[in-house]
């Protein structure tokens, strides 16, 4: 768990005087905020990490349980490649820190009529070097007795990819950053307006919650659903926060076949927008539906599972695992995605300050590149560069 985080005790926060490593403040401990502090750190800088509620809390996107990791991707390479990257760093840090935030399930990908995603996806991971098999129907149908195969055109099996335990990882990347030398307040930045103080083409400092300021050469927010609430002129429409809920749903007692031990992750992106994760850590089987929610308000939005959602997710789940057609539902969650219009992430500076970068907009597929995503952006930051344009916020107009 982590470590109790540190309470300011100045109103006024900034590097001390005898260090010439630059001081960077990261705002949001989540799955972009909490690995770029990390990686910060590892490069030399001196790290100030806040956090208005703690990393993985849970009105943050990366607070669930569990997360996938696929490289399936369509012909969108930068995330395959990604995704390499980062199931490299998740298999590493898991060594390195003696946990299983990974597991390897494997990722079922079921195509439909229309499967040119798929198609595209293929060379892609074969040239990111991930591992796949394309399964028939009558594969799937044989390997997994538990599913109905109707409506499947054919499966790509990814066996290395799998699940991430979310919400534990990101207190273990909060564990880490601590440990190797970084400071954490669980403070918020304001959002009245005072937050960022911004003159002469920089933020010259930012106002907490308890009303100290922080000051640094440097500065990442990555503070998902929340950051057009910080910068309102700048994100306004380009980064949407949209609800999702989420159904875990009791599996049968004793029967493995509906948990990680006999099941991958699986998608069901063919007719349906369904996805999935199996029985795992004895909580349920999760189910939810990918298609966007309405637009979502990260603070106070309520997060009562929705009636409608819950049986869409039973519809799905009666029609592909007829077995579960009455299982109980145990346990539900609201989340949100925080979208950009083109699902592509948001890596750039803030027009109005050269020392100030935004890092948000994963777009309900961010947390699996976390640190992959870190290490780039902590590159970045520290030689004072722009992301490819791909992530750059003059693509959205
Ligand atoms: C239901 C659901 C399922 C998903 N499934 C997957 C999946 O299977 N695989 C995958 O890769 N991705 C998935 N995603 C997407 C992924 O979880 C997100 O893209 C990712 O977690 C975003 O991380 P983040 O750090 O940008 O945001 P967050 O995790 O929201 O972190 C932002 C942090 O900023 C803090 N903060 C906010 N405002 C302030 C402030 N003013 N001052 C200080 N701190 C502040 C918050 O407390 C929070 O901790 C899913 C998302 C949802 C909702």
């Amino acid at each position: 768990m982590p470590k109790a985080p540190r309470k300011p005790n100045n109103s006024r926060k900034s590097t001390p005087r005898a260090s010439r490593a630059p001081h960077i403040a990261v705002v949001g401990a989540g799955a972009f905020g909490g690995w770029t502090a990390l990686y910060l750190l590892r490069q030399g800088a001196q790290v100030t990490l806040v956090d208005a509620w703690g990393p993985g809390n849970s009105r943050a996107s990366s607070g669930g349980e569990t997360r996938i990791i696929r490289g399936t991707y369509g012909p969108k390479s930068p995330y395959t490649d990604m995704t390499a990257r980062a199931l490299h760093l998740w298999k590493k840090h898991d060594k390195l820190w003696g946990r299983r935030l990974f597991q390897k399930t494997g990722v079922l990908w079921m195509a439909g009529e229309n499967d040119a995603f798929e198609k595209a996806s293929l060379p892609m991971l074969r040239k990111a070097g991930l591992d796949y098999e394309k399964l028939t129907r009558r594969e799937l149908a044989k390997r997994y007795p538990q599913m109905n195969v109707d409506n499947v055109k054919w499966a790509i099996f990814e066996p290395d990819g799998g699940y991430l335990y979310a919400r534990l990882a990101c207190a273990a990347v909060l564990d880490a950053f601590l440990a190797e030398g970084g400071h954490y307040h669980e403070l918020g930045v304001l959002t009245d307006g005072r937050g960022c103080d911004l003159a002469g083409g920089e933020c010259r400092g930012i106002r907490l919650t308890d009303e100290t300021e922080l000051q640094a050469d440097r500065y990442v927010f990555a503070c998902g659903p929340w950051l057009p609430q910080l910068f309102p002129d700048v994100l306004t429409g380009k980064l949407i926060p949209h609800r999702q809920d989420v159904i875990f749903f009791g599996t049968p007692a004793g029967d493995a076949r509906f948990t990680d031990q006999q099941m991958p992750v699986w998608m069901d992106y063919g007719q349906h927008n369904m996805y999935g994760i199996p029985g795992n850590a004895w909580r349920g089987f999760k189910v939810a539906d990918d298609a966007r929610g309405e637009a979502f308000e990260p603070t106070h939005g309520d997060r009562t599972v929705r009636v409608a959602a819950i049986e869409k997710a039973r519809q799905h789940v009666a029609m592909r695992f007829p077995e579960l057609a009455n299982a109980p539902v145990t346990e539900t969650r609201v989340c949100q995605y925080e979208d950009t219009p083109d699902r592509d992430f948001i890596i750039d500076k803030h027009p109005g300050a050269a020392n100030l970068w935004m890092v948000g907009g994963g777009s309900g597929h961010g947390f699996k590149h976390g640190p992959a995503l870190g290490e780039m952006v902590a590159g970045l930051v520290k030689k004072d560069q722009l992301a490819e344009a791909t992530y750059r916020l003059a693509r959205l107009g």
